[in-house]
This record gives C-alpha cells, structure tokens and sequence, in this order.
C-alpha cells in the first residue's frame, strides 16, 4: 500500500528495492523476526518484469519473469515483509538510525538498511537516440515489441539481453538485425544457437550505432546508420524500431557519494559479505554486482543481506 500523508515509520530493517535481491531480503528478514518494511520503487519487481521466459530461476524450467517476481512478492508479504510502493528519493546513512525520505512524504527511519536498487539499462547517448526515445527506440523489447508487427527492427548488443529481445522480436518483427561491434557474442552458446538458427535475424558484425535516424511530423523511426568499427564505412538500415540493449548501470544514485563504490559505481562489499563501508548498510543483488548479475546470485546476495542485518542489529542492542 502506499502511504496517504507525511508521516515518519520506524523499522529495524528497511529493505530499498523490490528485484529478487530486495524479495529474498524480505523473506529472511521476516523470518527472523524483524518486521521489515521493504520500499519498491519505480519498478515493483525489478528487471525481471521486462522480460519473458526465465529459464534458468531453479525450481522451474520455464517461469515468465513477471509472475516469478510476483510469486516473490507474495512470498515476502505472506512471511510478514510490510511492502510500501514508494521510491525513495533521499538517504542518510551518516547516523543510526539512518534516514530515508520518501516520494510520498514519508519519512523511514531504520536501525539497519539492505540497499537492493539493482541496475538500469545504459544507453548510447546518442543526440537521436534521445529524440526518438518512446518514437521508436526502446530499451525494453518485452514493453515495446508488440508495437512493432511486421516491421523491420534493430537490437543493439551482443550481450544475453540483446539475444534474448532480437529472438523474442522475432515474434512480431518481419526482420531482425541484431548491431554488434564485435564478431563474438558474450550471451550463453544456448541462446547464440537460437540466435545463429532464427532465419529472421541477421547478424551485422563489427558496427556502432551512430544515428537514428526519423521523420518528425509524426515523430518516428526510419533507418539507423551504423559504422563499420574497422574500415569507418557507414551503412544505412531501415527500420521501425530500435532496441538498445547494451547492458546496465548499478542504480546507485541513493549512496554513490556517502558508500564506498568500485568498477564503475558498484557498491563495494566485502568478501564474502554484504557488508558495505559503514556499518548496517548491507547491498546486495545488481547493485554490487558487476560479474555475474543473475537473478538467482541477486537472491543470494538478499539472503545474506538479511542475515547479516539480523547479526549487526542483535550486536548493537546487546
Ligand atoms: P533489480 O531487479 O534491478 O531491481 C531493483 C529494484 O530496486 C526495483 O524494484 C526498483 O524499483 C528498486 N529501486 C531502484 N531505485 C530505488 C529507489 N530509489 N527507491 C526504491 N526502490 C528503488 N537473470 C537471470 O538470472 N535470468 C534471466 O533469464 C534474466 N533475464 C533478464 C532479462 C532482461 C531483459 C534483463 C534486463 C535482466 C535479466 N536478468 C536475468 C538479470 C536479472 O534480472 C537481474 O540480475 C536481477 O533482476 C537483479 O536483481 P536485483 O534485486 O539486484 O535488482
Ligand atoms: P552485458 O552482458 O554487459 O552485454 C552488453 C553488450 O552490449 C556487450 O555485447 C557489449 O559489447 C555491448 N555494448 C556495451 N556498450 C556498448 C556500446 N557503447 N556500444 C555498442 N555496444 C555496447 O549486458 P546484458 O546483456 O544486459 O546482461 C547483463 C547481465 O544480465 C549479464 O550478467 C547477463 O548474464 C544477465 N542476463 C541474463 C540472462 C539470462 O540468463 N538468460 C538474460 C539477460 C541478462 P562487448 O561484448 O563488445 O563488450
């Protein structure tokens, strides 16, 4: 539920972020007893609700990724998580109890707080990308697909997610042409044989977006002109839709100036721990994660997040 006026909540632990890392938090930290509160954000469910098939989440061969998170989130009411649709916009972690302003007013208070903002799709920073952003350019094949029936489409990436939009466009689109800068992938051989299989995709090796490039009076699509990365040719492709899908930037706005980070703005924990630069600030899941950045790993982190919290609060209320 969503809170209706400003009003302050105490909580021993509050939980930022609702991906599989923000749920497994939830589920821990309701067991041992400690009436979390978790906050969603933006996107209830994190990144798994912009895809289809998940197919490697153990227990299901195939689960589509929105309901897996749904199940997740009744899971982590039904142990007793208090779960807040909110976004939290400000956090001090200078003193304990620590302070989170919320969108709606609310203010949280928290002995321990499990940062589990996960990560958001990176863009090009094309001037045009930008333009047509919504018009015809996405970063989310599973939103924006649909749209797109008949139409010849482009995937930017050679990465799983690019794999997985180009073969799941294939659905709508009459042509597939999956922009890679190199001539290797980095997706898993599984998906780079369904990729190689699909007669509808044709791969162009060794390009860079450059333009997008569309007509203004409606704002739309048309082509996009990709360079050769060698020899500097330019070649034009028409289509209708372009999906940038070239990977993911930590969501680490709330704790990028106060939390140690690394390789790029990922939170540092140590090893073998959640455990941030100061003490009951525990991350887990994408947001820490700049190497294996799954699903399951994100569970894991959440987990021992959790428990970490539960250890670090029974050692400062002794
Ligand atoms: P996320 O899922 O990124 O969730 C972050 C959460 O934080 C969101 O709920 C967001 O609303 C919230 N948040 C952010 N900022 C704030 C704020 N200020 N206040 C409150 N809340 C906030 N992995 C697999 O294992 N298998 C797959 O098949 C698979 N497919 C994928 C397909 C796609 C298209 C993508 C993009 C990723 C896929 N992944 C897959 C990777 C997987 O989704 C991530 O590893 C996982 O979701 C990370 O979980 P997380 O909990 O760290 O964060
Ligand atoms: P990723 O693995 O980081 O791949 C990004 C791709 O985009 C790479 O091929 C990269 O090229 C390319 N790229 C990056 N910046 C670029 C730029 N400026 N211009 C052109 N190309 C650029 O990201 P991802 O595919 O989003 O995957 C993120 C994580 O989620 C991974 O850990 C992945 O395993 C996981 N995931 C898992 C599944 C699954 O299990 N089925 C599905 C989706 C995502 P280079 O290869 O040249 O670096």
């Amino acid at each position: 539920m969503r809170p209706t006026m400003a009003e302050t909540r105490h909580t021993k632990v509050l939980i930022i972020g609702s991906g599989p890392a923000g749920y497994t938090a939830g589920v821990y930290a309701s067991r041992a007893m400690l009436s979390p509160i978790l906050v969603q954000g933006i996107e209830p469910g994190g990144q798994l609700t912009t895809t289809t098939e998940v197919e490697n989440w153990p227990g299901h061969s195939e689960i589509q990724g929105p309901d897996l998170m749904v199940n997740m989130e009744t899971h982590a009411r039904d142990m007793g998580t208090e779960i807040i649709s909110d976004i939290i916009t400000d956090l001090d972690v200078s003193k304990r109890p620590f302070t989170a302003l919320g969108d709606s007013g609310t203010t949280y208070t928290c002995d321990a707080v499990i940062l589990a903002t996960g990560a958001r799709a990176k863009w090009l920073g094309l001037e045009s990308e930008d333009k047509y952003k919504g018009f015809g350019v996405s970063a989310c094949a599973t939103c924006d697909g649909f749209f797109y029936r008949g139409q010849e489409i482009v995937v930017i990436g050679g990465g799983n997610t690019a794999v997985e939009e180009a073969l799941f466009l294939t659905n709508f689109a009459s042509k597939v042409t999956l922009i890679h800068r190199r001539d290797e992938l980095r997706s898993e051989k599984i998906l780079e044989n369904r990729l190689m299989k699909n007669e509808k995709i044709e791969p162009l090796w060794f390009h860079e977006l450059v333009e997008v490039v569309g007509d203004d009076n409606p704002l739309g699509v048309t082509a996009v002109r990709a360079k050769h990365t060698k020899t500097g040719k330019i070649t034009e492709i028409p289509c209708k839709g372009v999906f940038v899908a070239i990977g993911h930037a930590p969501a680490n706005e709330l704790v990028k100036d106060t939390l140690e980070t690394h390789m790029g703005g990922y939170v540092k924990t140590q090893p073998d721990s959640t455990a941030t630069s100061i003490p009951g600030v525990f991350a887990a899941g994408d947001l820490t994660d700049h190497k294996y950045r799954q699903a399951v790993t994100s569970a894991g982190m959440g987990c021992m997040a959790a428990l970490e919290a539960e250890r670090f609060l029974a050692e400062v209320e002794e």
